[in-house]
């Protein structure tokens, strides 16, 4: 099985002509350098941007209300307050974990994204139960997604007894890495907290994703106590912390400082650029300090936020808003922010546009990386091993 897309626009702003063969990039060159086939499938790719597939770093596939009634968002301000309202309420409204991951997936998939790390609710009201609707969705979708799922205690993991034993439970059961929030925000006990979600990663040998919301100071002295668990652990390289908004409100002697610990730890970080909190990490700063940084869509239509299309290209955007780029180049770090290094992240294997790769792409109507992230243009084809999957917001089953 032979195919040949022409006259593509790659990253570099030059035209290729691309042929694919057994589901792989067989070979790449400059428009009118390859060498003819008669026997392959032919395709106009001009006027196209071919870009490899989108990796959503940060999503919550089991919190989803995508297609479900609209959910009458009167919460107030406190993370306590939304937490346990969700924690209460996903039985009322039928939230189906398996279903809703399903829809979210196809959405992603319809989008281009074909990898996501997503965090699990795991907690002593609902059980593994979202964890079991998840995994179910991961294993029907497997052939052409990738998911690496976090046990995330969301409620507490100390603060709530009972936490850790279902915690040990969704990591025997397939969750890949050992999830937190909060430290001292939310389990009033930093020490305790960390301590337990390092000792279930030592044990069980997983990396670690933990929500860190805490603003100011209280965020910079948990992310100091993580860095210093990474390190004990030996686990540099394998802990994320996710939002990190601390470090878009501290001074900047005191942010540098922090960056340089997380460089030195091999933490990474996931950002989502929204617009509705007060502070977000500086994404230059970090890159530049050798912290690799990853775009994550986070909530998608749930009872977080109403907001969210489970678009990464307008993640790509919205993270370029938040971090004031105008620039060609710095566009193109946001759709790198929302590809690439989110493919470092979860660690996949022969990603990227090369020869010898798996043929994992998608085309979009743009004439450079910049006005794609800019326009986010929502006609789109997305291929698996050379297969066309999407067309135009449509996952092709
Ligand atoms: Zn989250």
């Amino acid at each position: 099985m032979e195919k040949i897309i022409y006259n593509v626009t790659l990253a570099d702003g030059i035209r290729y002509d691309l042929l694919l063969r057994n589901g792989q990039f067989a070979a790449i060159a400059k428009t009118g350098k390859l060498e003819n086939s008669s026997t392959a499938e032919h395709m106009d790719g001009t006027g196209c941007l071919l870009l490899p597939p989108l990796v959503d770093a940060h999503a919550h596939l089991d919190k989803t209300m995508l297609g479900m009634k609209w959910f009458h968002n009167n919460l107030g301000p406190l993370l306590s307050e939304r937490i346990a309202n969700e924690r209460e309420s996903r039985r009322k409204v039928g939230l189906d974990s398996c279903i809703q991951a399903g829809k979210l997936i196809e959405r992603s998939i319809s989008m281009g994204t074909l990898a996501m790390r997503s965090h699990v609710d795991i907690d002593t009201a609902n059980g593994l139960s979202c964890l079991e609707g998840v995994l179910e969705a991961r294993e029907r979708y497997r052939d052409c997604f990738y998911t690496e799922l976090v046990a995330f205690p969301q409620s507490g993991l100390v603060s709530r007894p009972g936490t850790i034993e279902l915690m040990e439970e969704a990591l025997r059961l397939g969750a890949d890495l050992v999830g937190g929030i909060d430290p001292a925000a939310v389990d009033r006990d930093p020490k305790g907290s960390i301590g337990a979600i390092f000792s279930l990663a030592e044990h069980f040998d997983k990396g670690v994703d933990i929500h860190l919301h805490e603003p100011g100071e209280l965020g910079a002295f948990t992310m100091e106590l993580i860095a210093d668990h990474t390190i004990a652990s030996g686990l540099q390289g394998r802990v994320t912390l996710s939002h990190a908004f601390c470090l878009g409100s501290l001074e900047e002697r005191r942010a540098n400082a922090l960056t340089e610990l997380l460089s030195d730890a091999g933490i990474q970080i996931t950002t989502g650029g929204q617009a509705y909190v007060p502070a977000v990490p500086s994404v230059k700063q970090l890159l530049n300090a050798g912290v690799n940084v990853c775009g994550g869509n986070d909530n998608v239509r749930d009872m977080w936020s109403p907001y969210g299309t489970g678009d990464m290209i307008e993640r790509a955007q919205l993270i370029a808003m938040r971090n004031g780029f105008r620039r060609d180049e710095d566009l193109e770090l946001a759709l790198k922010i929302c590809t690439e290094n989110g493919a470092k992240l979860l660690q996949l294997e022969g990603y990227g546009i090369s020869e010898d790769n798996s043929a994992d792409f998608l085309l979009v109507r743009a004439d450079n990386i910049a006005e794609c992230v800019a326009a986010g243009p929502r006609e789109r084809q997305v291929f698996k091993a050379g297969v066309l999957i999407a067309e135009n917001g449509k996952y092709l089953s």
